[in-house]
């Protein structure tokens, strides 16, 4: 079974965002960026796989500027075999993505890909979907367990107040949960080999996509600050002043 992987590069979940003073959007400059969370998890399922002996090839795929090579090195310091860049300065929307990737399934003809449920900068939870669509493939989203049974997979997914498990014929999409497994970090001497493993650049023009957003951001704002709270010296205390507030009888 061939793998394809998708991996975003995104703000740093550490990081706490910063609104550009204009509100046109997050304050990106000199900001950590890293793999997004449920992306690493994709390519930890991908490399279980293949060390079950499930998978053959891991293929890592990720579409932004030059510098998210460095997120692509971080899939093959992982353990991904190869890797392909589709370098654009744009903001590229889940719909663009999932074009470009439905053009590299049409080239890498694999069995599997694995999308994280969603980028924790936009978080649109659309691009496994879009992809599943385009390319007429059954996916199982939101996964916490992947199992290879013959030529099918079975998908336990995280729904409302409980778990579903649903059958797909390969090829397929998966997205990931975060139950799902949890990501390993890579060694030094796999960062070292990771160097040296193929890393192929592309451009949105070589699978014939636009990218041209299709979204206008209006405006972003920081969400309320908290107002301060007070220390109480008792309960009594406490239940008095959530009566003033109408909180307690
Ligand atoms: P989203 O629909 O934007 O929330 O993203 C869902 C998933 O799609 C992410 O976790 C990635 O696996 C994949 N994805 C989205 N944007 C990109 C991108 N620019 N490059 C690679 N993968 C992406």
């Amino acid at each position: 079974m061939k793998l394809l992987v998708a991996v975003k590069r995104v703000i740093d979940f550490n990081v706490k965002p910063r609104v550009k003073m204009d509100g046109s959007g997050v304050d990106l400059a000199n900001v950590k960026m890293s793999m997004n969370p449920f992306d690493e998890i994709a390519v930890e399922e991908a490399i279980r796989l293949k060390e079950k002996g499930a998978a053959t090839e891991i293929v890592a795929v990720s579409i932004g500027p030059a510098k998210a090579q460095e997120t692509l090195r971080t899939a093959l310091a992982m353990g991904a075999d190869r890797a392909i860049l589709v370098q654009t300065e744009e903001e590229v929307e889940p719909l663009a993505v999932a074009k470009i990737l439905k053009g590299i399934a049409g080239e890498e003809n694999p069995d599997l890909i694995i999308l994280g449920k969603q980028a924790i900068d936009d978080d649109s939870n659309q691009t496994g979907q879009m992809l599943a669509a385009l390319l007429g493939w059954p996916q199982g989203t939101f996964a916490s367990k992947v199992e290879v049974a013959g030529g099918d997979l079975n998908v336990t997914r995280e729904v409302d107040g409980g778990l579903e498990t649903v059958k797909l014929a390969t090829p397929a999409v998966v997205t990931t949960d975060l139950r799902l497994n949890e990501p390993r970090y890579a060694s030094l001497p796999n960062i070292m080999k990771a160097k040296s493993k193929p890393l192929a650049t592309k451009s949105p023009g070589d699978y014939g996509v636009d990218v041209a957003p299709r979204i206008e951001t209006l405006k972003v704002t920081e969400p309320a600050k908290r107002q301060a709270g007070v220390k109480v010296g008792s309960v009594d205390e406490l239940v008095g002043k959530l009566k003033a507030l109408g909180v307690a009888k």
